[in-house]
């Protein structure tokens, strides 16, 4: 197809993490011919998670490439059009909604199902800003290898901090995680795992200042209870929750006050006919593979009722 030409959709995904995937599943099933516009990065933040442990039917774990992986062919076997580009922009005053891919094709699609889950946030420094890639990143299964034997540091003090945490503590020499409060948000047994490592030293109420260094970073000045302090360090991550990747539809789409989208109680609607929502992008709380999966579901039985 050319991309002047408009392409007609029955059922279009936008995201492929496990709430993605699994509404591909459920509306390839029931003949929705879906199609997945993939994002910036496959299969979601699961790619860059190490193990996942709580995911049911897994009693070993899984990687959660792997996972998504795995999400991707059940997907492919019911024939879901599986498209790696992102989408440009939306249009959802028309019915049916017209949506334009990242390299220029136009789709009228009759439902949507929004799935573009959160991304992480950064330290609004202009040091963390300046060395990012350069010694700063917000992926330690990505980076943590190339820190192997060094010190490195670790703000943040939720379930994402401390798995990072851990995972560093295996290939580091030594890794400090920045604290701003005098506990830890995580869960007990995330908690446990960060405190039994030898070499991961917790900085209790302790904030970034900013990130030292010439070409790459060499140390963190803290701002800690009793003053500041300056560390030695060789890489810097953050790990301090996300944000909902819900821009590209703010226009129509109601949203909470940090812009997770609001869905009609009880089911994945929105406030606009036709198009639904699922996983992080619509969930401030739970945030769980399996209850992204679990609303994937819902987003496409919600989508084929719809459709009926
Ligand atoms: P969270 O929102 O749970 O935690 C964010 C952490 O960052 C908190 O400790 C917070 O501190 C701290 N923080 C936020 N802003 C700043 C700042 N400006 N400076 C310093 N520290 C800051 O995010 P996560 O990404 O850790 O987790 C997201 C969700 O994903 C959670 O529901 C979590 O349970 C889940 N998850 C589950 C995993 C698993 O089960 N294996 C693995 C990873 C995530 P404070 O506490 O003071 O607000």
């Amino acid at each position: 197809m050319s991309t002047s030409e408009t392409e007609k959709i029955k059922c279009l995904i936008i995201g492929s993490g496990p709430a993605g995937y699994t509404a591909a599943i459920y509306a390839a099933r029931a003949n929705l011919k879906p199609v997945v516009y993939t994002g910036m990065q496959p299969g979601g933040q699961l790619t860059i998670t190490t193990e996942i442990e709580n995911f049911p039917g897994y009693p070993q774990g899984v990687s959660g490439p792997q996972m998504m992986d795995d999400l991707q062919k059940q997907a492919e076997r019911f024939k879901t059009d599986i498209r790696f580009g992102s989408i440009a922009s939306v249009d959802l005053d028309t019915q049916p909604h017209v949506v334009v891919s990242d390299d220029g094709r136009r789709m009228e699609a009759e439902t949507v199902i929004i799935a573009t889950g959160a991304s992480a946030n950064m330290l609004k420094l202009p040091s963390v800003e300046k060395f990012q890639g350069a010694g700063v990143s917000a992926c330690a299964t990505c980076d943590g290898f190339f820190y192997r034997g060094k010190v490195v540091a670790i703000v943040g003090g939720g379930d994402t901090a401390c798995e990072d945490a851990s995972y560093l503590s295996g290939l580091c020499k030594k890794v400090y995680m920045i604290v701003r409060r005098n506990e830890l948000r995580a869960s007990k047994a995330m908690q446990a795992r960060v405190k039994q490592a030898p070499n991961i030293e917790i900085l209790w109420e302790t904030q970034t200042k900013e990130v030292l260094g010439d070409k790459t970073v060499n140390a963190v000045c803290l701002t800690t209870k009793t003053g500041e302090q300056t560390i030695p360090i060789d890489g810097f991550f953050v790990a301090i929750g996300h944000h909902p990747n819900s821009e590209l539809f703010s226009k129509w789409i109601d949203t909470d006050e940090n812009g997770y989208i609001r869905t009609i109680p009880g089911t994945s609607r929105t406030n606009v006919d036709g198009v639904f929502a699922c996983g992080d992008v619509q969930d401030p709380v739970y945030r769980q593979a399996i209850t992204a999966a679990a609303s994937g579901c819902r987003a496409a039985v919600d989508a084929e009722r719809y459709l009926n």
